[in-house]
């Protein structure tokens, strides 16, 4: 199997866990955060900038490298790790989330989806085999399966549709991958319905993937709704196999996510707010580019080791996102990144400890005082 983990702790008052995540780009800890390199780059740091923030997989887009460069380029080059100089495991999406918010641009049949570039306007389909071949050419350590994620809210006749048709596409999936390097993850759809969520667990656990990603959530609903979900949902997943919560990556629901069971996140959260000059600090979030911080000549979060919080001030990354210096926004990545990583941290010695519910209600204290 080329993904595997082992679960080397669960913690006694929770369904959180310790483990580690084997790949053939090596072992990773989890739970785990993974940053989003949607264009094969984690915007604005080179691989070594984001091991540095404690980065280990990484995630890309299927869709966006399809279009450009083209995964056939990719592999070319010698696939996708070589092409970006990423020597850790990779994972890619299957590029059904993006194609399903292209909205008007797209069309949905049973064969798949067609749908227009939004680059160029250019007509394309995806078919569980199309996306197959793509994921296949890229290479990435595990590679998720086209799915139909549904919108929120939704009716329950839609949810029914697009579970039953992500489990069909599932088996075409699984039929057309042949890569023995490379896992092939299925997708739990269902909406917000429990009894939903519930079979289409049971269907894709029939098909017997590696690994299961939780879809369809973090789209528009109440957060509770979202934890609501999930426990119902995890304690019927496998024990054995690594559990993804697919784009959630704000730090209060990665400690939810991890006190219910959850072992992997990804999210663009981190680095897309940093490019709008914000970023999360132990005392909440902070927009860093506000006039208010002209002469704030602290570091970002004065709780932070970061390479930009030890050497930089609030006042000065300020000033360079104001005047649209590229050092601005590789400054507010490099903490989002690190913060993010260093929770990560934080709740795996707290599992270790089993007190993750004693470091969830300090984290809240502080992060919601300030
Ligand atoms: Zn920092």
């Amino acid at each position: 199997m080329a993904v595997k983990i082992i679960i080397d702790k669960e913690e006694k008052h929770t369904r959180a866990r310790l483990g580690r995540l084997s790949t053939p780009h090596g072992e990773v800890e989890t739970p785990i955060f993974m940053p989003v390199g949607t264009q094969a780059t984690v915007k604005t740091m080179t691989p070594e900038e984001v091991k540095d923030t404690g980065g280990r997989l990484i995630l890309s887009n299927t869709y966006h490298l399809y279009l450009r460069p083209g995964h056939e380029l990719v592999k070319e080059a010698g696939g996708l790790h070589r092409f970006m100089n990423w020597n850790g495991p990779i994972l890619t999406d299957s590029g059904g989330f993006q194609v399903f918010s292209l909205g008007p641009l797209r069309t949905i049949t049973e064969e798949g989806v067609t749908f227009r570039s939004h680059i160029d306007g250019s007509k394309h389909l995806f078919t569980p085999e199309k996306v197959m071949e793509i994921e296949q050419a890229l290479g990435a350590d595990i590679a998720m399966a086209f799915d139909e994620c549904a919108p929120y809210p939704c009716d329950k006749e839609y949810a029914v549709a697009a579970l039953e048709r992500t489990t069909r596409w599932a088996e075409r999936c699984k039929a057309s991958h042949q890569r023995k390097d490379q896992a092939l993850f299925g997708i739990i759809q269902g909406g917000v319905f429990k009894d939903l969520r519930e079979r289409s667990a049971r269907e894709l656990m029939e098909m017997d993937f590696p690994g299961y990603g939780i879809g369809g959530l973090s789209v528009g609903e109440p957060k509770e709704i979202m934890y609501e979900v999930l426990d119902h949902l995890v304690p019927l997943m496998p024990r054995d196999k690594p559990r993804y919560l697919m784009g959630v990556g704000s730090p209060d629901c990665l400690i939810e996510g991890v006190i219910r069971g959850v072992d992997m996140f990804d999210c663009v959260l981190p680095t897309r707010i940093a490019r709008n000059g914000a970023v999360f600090t132990h005392r909440g979030r902070l927009t860093v580019r506000n006039a208010e911080f002209a002469r704030d000549f602290r570091p970002m979060d004065e709780q932070c080791d970061c390479y930009a919080c030890r050497n930089y001030s609030r006042a000065y990354i300020r000033h360079l996102i104001k005047s649209e210096e590229i050092l601005g926004i590789r400054l507010t990545t490099i903490h989002n990144l690190h913060f993010i990583q260093n929770l990560m941290k934080k709740i795996k010695e707290a599992i270790r400890e089993d007190k993750l519910l004693e470091y969830r209600d300090e984290f809240y204290k502080q992060y919601n005082e300030g």
